[in-house]
C-alpha cells in the first residue's frame, strides 16, 4: 500500500547529536534547540557508518518511493511523531522546447499544501510534537505557513503565523482555513521574524522561522537525497534552485556529502546555481562581492514571492556551497521570471510558480554566458503548484443566444 509502508514501523535511528555551523559546537540531541550560541542555524548529525552498514542502495530502493523511505538519514525517532499528508517523490518533468533536450523540471508543487516547504515541515513538526513544543510562530511569504499550519493543526499544535500584508490572498486564505491564527503585518518577512523572535523570548511560542530550528533542513535535504536516487545514484551537472533563506540548496548540498560518506555516490557534485530576483539579491551580491556573508537588501520587491527574503540567517552556508561547487549566484527580473512562466506554459505544458519561472530565466541566461552547456544534465526546480499566483487571462467569451460563428472559434 503506498505511503504506509513506511510509516507503519520504527526503524532504527541513527542521529547521535546537533552541530552549530558555524563553530562545530557539539549540542544534544533529543532537546529543544533554537539557533547555537553564535546565533548561526544548527545542522544534524547521524552516525553514518552505522547507517552504511544498516542499509544499501538496493535495500533503500526496494520501498515506496514517499519521503520517508530516507527514514534512517532523517531525524525522527518514532513513527508515532510523524503527521503525515502524503509525502511523494516529485517528479523529474522535461522541458523540451522553453527548456532544452537535457532539462528537467523537480515538480515540487505536487507535495501537500502544494509547495517544497512541505518537506521541511512535515520534518519539524514531527520533531516539535517529539519534543512536546506545544504553540508555534512563524514568519511567512506564503507556503511556509501554509505548511506549519496544516501539519500542526493535523497533530494539535497551536500555530500563530505573520506575513507581510502584500502575500498573496490564496496563501493567507489557506493558513487560515489550515487552522492558524494569521496576521497580515505592514513590514517584509525579516520584519514580521522581529516580531515571532520578541514574542518567543518572551516565552510566548516556539520560533519556527528559516534555519531558526534544525529539522526543516533535514526535510528539505531530501530533495538531494530523491534526486541522487532518480539520478541512478550519478547527479546531474548543474541544479538551478530559487533562493531565499535557501534552506534547500544547504539541504542538498547536505545531502550529497551525506550520501558520499555512505558510499552510495561518488565526490563529483552539481554546478549549484543559486537564483534570485533581480529587485531582492543579497546573495548576488555576496558572490559577487566575494563576502562570506550577505548584506539586507533595501526595499526588497518581486512578483516571486517566495525568494523575496532579504537577509537569511544561513547566508554564508548558501554561499559556501554555490562556491564549492563552482556554480554561481544569479539575478533575475521580473519580467524574466514572467516571460519564462508564459514560455513553459505555453510551450510545455507545465505551469511553473514564478520562482520555478526565475531558474528557467536563469538558465536560459547561463546557457548563453556559458556557465552551463545545452549537453549538461540540468535540474530547474519549480517549489509550488502554479496555480496558488496570479495568472494572465486570456480567456475569451462567447455568448450562446447570439449566432456563433464557428470558423472564428
Ligand atoms: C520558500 C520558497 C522558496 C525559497 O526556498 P528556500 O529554501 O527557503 O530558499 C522558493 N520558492 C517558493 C515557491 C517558496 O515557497
Amino acid at each position: 500500500m503506498p505511503l504506509l509502508t513506511n510509516l507503519t514501523a520504527d526503524r532504527k535511528t541513527f542521529v547521535t547529536h546537533l552541530e552549530c555551523s558555524m563553530t562545530g559546537e557539539i549540542y544534544p540531541a533529543d532537546e529543544v534547540h533554537g539557533l547555537s550560541r553564535v546565533g548561526r542555524p544548527l545542522l544534524v548529525r547521524y552516525d553514518l557508518p552505522a547507517i552504511a552498514a544498516h542499509l544499501d542502495r538496493a535495500a533503500l530502493q526496494s520501498r515506496e518511493t514517499d519521503l520517508w523511505r530516507w527514514r534512517e538519514l532523517l531525524p525522527v525517532r518514532h513513527v508515532r511523531d510523524i503527521v503525515s499528508l502524503g509525502e511523494i517523490e516529485t517528479p523529474l518533468v522535461p522541458l523540451p522546447v522553453s527548456g532544452g533536450a537535457n532539462v528537467l523540471v523537480k515538480d515540487e508543487g505536487r507535495l501537500p499544501t502544494g509547495s517544497f516547504k512541505a518537506r521541511g515541515l512535515v520534518m519539524a513538526v514531527a520533531m516539535a510534537k517529539a519534543l512536546g513544543i506545544k504553540r508555534i510562530a512563524m514568519p511567512t511569504n506564503g507556503n511556509a505557513g501554509a505548511a506549519l499550519a496544516a501539519y500542526a493543526t493535523r497533530c494539535g499544535i497551536e500555530t500563530v503565523v505573520f506575513c507581510p500584508d502584500d502575500t498573496p490572498d490564496i496563501n493567507v486564505q489557506e493558513i487560515a482555513l489550515q487552522g492558524a491564527r494569521v496576521w497580515r503585518v505592514n513590514g517584509l518577512i525579516d520584519d514580521c521574524g522581529a516580531i515571532v523572535g520578541e514574542g518567543a523570548k518572551q516565552g510566548r511560542w516556539f520560533d519556527f522561522s528559516t534555519l531558526k530550528e534544525p529539522y526543516r533542513i533535514e526535510g528539505k535535504k531530501t530533495m538531494g537525497l530523491e534526486l541522487a536516487s532518480q539520478f541512478g545514484w550519478e547527479l546531474p551537472d548543474a541544479i538551478f534552485y530559487p533562493t531565499g533563506g535557501g534552506t534547500g540548496l544547504i539541504g542538498m548540498w547536505k545531502a550529497f556529502d551525506e550520501l558520499e560518506a555512505l558510499g552510495w555516490i561518488g565526490p563529483k557534485r552539481p554546478k549549484m546555481f543559486a537564483i534570485q530576483a533581480a529587485g531582492c539579491a543579497p546573495i548576488v551580491k555576496a558572490f559577487d562581492d566575494g563576502t562570506e556573508h550577505a548584506e539586507r537588501w533595501e526595499n526588497a520587491q518581486t512578483v516571486a514571492a517566495g525568494i523575496r527574503v532579504p537577509r537569511a540567517v544561513g547566508d554564508f552556508l548558501i554561499l559556501r556551497a554555490v562556491r564549492a561547487s563552482g556554480g554561481k549566484a544569479l539575478a533575475v527580473e521580473d519580467a524574466a521570471i514572467e516571460a519564462a512562466v508564459q514560455q513553459a506554459a505555453r510551450q510545455d505544458g507545465l505551469l511553473l510558480c514564478p520562482e520555478g519561472g526565475a531558474t528557467l530565466a536563469a538558465y536560459h541566461y547561463a546557457l548563453s554566458a556559458g556557465l552551463v552547456s545545452a549537453a549538461d544534465r540540468v535540474v530547474l526546480f519549480n517549489c509550488a503548484t502554479g496555480l496558488k499566483y496570479p495568472m494572465a487571462d486570456d480567456s475569451r467569451t462567447l455568448d450562446r443566444h447570439a449566432p456563433i460563428d464557428y470558423d472564428a472559434l
